[in-house]
């Protein structure tokens, strides 16, 4: 059950620990613009820090941007971003009421000649990053939290747990904030066999159909 009042949701200063201490999100997104905590601001454009607003209930964690994010400078705006607008409206969830980030603020990609392909950050980026993460939390204090994908569960629980076995189920977190556990877009995308495909993605929106009980 969501809690009756936002003001009763009490997030530990340390969800994770430690990390980036500011009264607001601008001014963290103005520390993590100049953020050299790991190498991944070498070859990414820019920082793309989490977006909407401090009051959201729910707070959605994918895990990197991707290469439109890149240059956009903002989360979830390329085709896994579109996807997930798509499934939740399917499930009757409005997107400007969450706050969305990402588990990691830099792209990670490989040159293959014009092009640049995801790359998976590893424990050390992700450990890294999650200073910005528990920054963001803290001051958005959410009702829920959904890890969307493995990194996402990760960086959140701070060490492995089976997204498989967990998928569709709210665990309880040391900080009392419940998390919804699901796929990230990106993983629907990568299925080649429409029927599977069709089959996920009703799966994915069961999932994100369970974030209306705390907005
Ligand atoms: S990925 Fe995160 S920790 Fe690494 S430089 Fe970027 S903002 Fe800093």
């Amino acid at each position: 059950m969501a809690a009756s009042a936002k003001s009763k949701v009490r997030v530990p200063p340390a969800f994770v620990e430690p990390h980036a201490q500011a009264k607001c999100l601008s001014a963290l997104h103005r520390q993590a613009n100049s953020c050299e905590r790991c190498e991944l601001y070498k070859n990414a454009t820019q920082t793309v820090f989490g977006e909407g607003h401090s009051g959201a209930r729910v707070v959605l964690v994918g895990e990197q941007p991707g290469d439109r994010e890149d240059i956009a400078g903002m989360p979830f705006v390329g085709p896994a971003g579109r996807l997930l607008d798509e499934c939740l409206h399917e499930a009757s969830i409005d997107r400007s009421l969450c706050y969305v980030t990402n588990a990691v603020k830099h792209f990670k990609f490989e040159r293959r000649g014009k092009r640049r392909l995801h790359a998976k950050p590893n424990a050390g980026e992700i450990q890294r990053c999650a200073w910005w993460l528990g920054g963001e939390i803290d001051v958005v204090r959410p009702h829920l939290i959904v890890a969307l994908g493995a990194t996402a569960l990760y960086a959140l629980m701070g060490h492995s747990v089976g997204l498989t076995k967990e998928r569709g189920q709210i665990l309880a977190t040391p900080n009392q904030v419940p998390l919804l556990v699901t796929v990230h877009p990106s993983y629907l995308l990568r299925i080649r066999n429409r029927n599977d495909r069709d089959s996920e993605h009703l799966k994915f929106v069961d999932d994100l159909r369970m974030i209306s009980r705390y907005l």
